[in-house]
């Protein structure tokens, strides 16, 4: 599929072939990824962050919001916690805090993966490849990082570097290719200033990058960020809608048929009744409970409304648990790591 193809299906507004697009990606999910939804439980270990992105409640700029660093003992009840719930992965993930050390980080892992069976993913921002290259060698399996848009003056705008650093996340991630790690990226889908060719050209670009991992979900506005105040005067901006979501999650299912892509958070905020089930029937095959200890969720404030903020972690388990079910899949057990048909030498050998 082409970009143009790609926008194409973005502009789609019949019903009908919508219906046909949503089949497409169930059916490809089904017969790449198969019918278990893998539960990946997340751990939000710190909300210190040294970046200003101008989409993100998490911002160095946000004065007023209360910062916490959870301890490793915090980390390895979250973990524990994780096993018993049935879950194969934990995700630690945070704002780019520096305060989350070398060798912090890679001792929590090397603890996680010598005292529980968990597949480790890591999602803590920008960080450098000697960092990168510890904690691979301490055990972690994968590393989470969204390029955010591939437009390069949108993302100059939304991700301001840091002094005497450019950020360029599309390098980082083939450096954690290199190193190892499975990797995953995405997009925010509705942001101000993003264009349908924009979102198209993500979807391409997440085939360029082979991800094994794509995590898409709605931009929800945070009142104290400066992007919440720009307006959409775009031509052909992206809607911030429901619809828009679960396109972007069929063409990339369609895209990159064995990549693990949650149906996420943040869409299941903008349809607490059903977004979180029409994104696995759209596409998706995996979702992300949330294990941060509740005193510290509120704190998490990427966005607000979270879902389930102040829900415990058993009771969220056990709720999404029976939503799988009733949807007719399976809950996924094992680490759920992508699995390729061909060879990775196979696929450069192509390239
Ligand atoms: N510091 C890490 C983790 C950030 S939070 C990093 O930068 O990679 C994970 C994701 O949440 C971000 O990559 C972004 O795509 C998403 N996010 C941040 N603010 C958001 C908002 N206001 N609405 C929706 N998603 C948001």
């Amino acid at each position: 599929m082409t970009a143009e193809e790609i926008a194409g299906w973005l502009r789609e507004e019949d019903a009908a072939k919508l219906e046909t697009l949503w089949s497409r990606a169930d059916r490809v999910r089904s017969e790449h990824v198969g019918d278990h939804v893998h539960m990946r439980g997340l751990v939000e270990v710190s909300n210190f962050c040294v970046r200003r992105c101008a989409y993100c409640g998490l911002s160095s700029d946000r004065n007023g919001l209360q910062r916490y660093r959870m301890d490793a003992g915090e980390v390895m009840a979250c973990a524990r916690q994780a096993v018993e719930l049935g879950y194969g992965t934990l995700v630690m993930q945070s704002g780019e805090d520096y305060g989350l050390t070398k060798k912090w980080v890679a001792d929590i892992v090397r603890r996680i993966k010598s005292e529980t069976p968990l597949a480790v993913t890591l999602s803590l921002g920008e960080r450098s490849d000697e960092e990168l290259l510890a904690w691979k060698a301490a055990g972690a399996d994968r590393y989470l990082l969204r390029f955010e848009t591939s437009d390069p003056h949108l993302y100059v705008r939304i991700h301001p570097s840091l002094r005497e650093r450019v950020s360029d996340r599309m390098a980082m991630l083939r450096r954690l290719r290199a190193f190892g790690y499975e990797i995953g990226s995405g997009v925010m889908v509705g942001i101000p200033g993003q264009t349908i060719d924009m979102l198209a050209r993500d979807i391409a670009v997440f085939r360029e990058l082979d991800l094994d991992m794509i995590g898409l979900g709605p931009y929800l506005p945070h009142p104290d960020t400066p992007l919440a105040l720009s307006s959409d005067a775009e031509r052909e901006q992206v809607p911030r809608t429901e619809l828009m979501v679960y396109k972007s999650v069929a063409l990339a299912r369609l895209v990159c048929p064995e990549a693990n892509i949650p149906s996420t958070t943040a869409l299941a905020t903008m349809n607490k009744a059903n977004g979180r089930e029409l994104g696995l029937k759209r596409g998706a095959n995996i979702v992300m409970p949330n294990l941060t200890p509740t005193k510290y969720r509120a704190l998490y404030e990427i966005y607000p409304n979270k879902v389930c903020i102040d829900e415990s972690a058993s009771a969220g388990g056990v709720c999404l648990r029976s939503r799988i079910e009733l949807l007719g899949r399976k809950v996924g057990a094992g680490h759920g790591s992508r699995r390729r048909k061909r060879s990775v030498a196979a696929v450069a050998q192509d390239m």
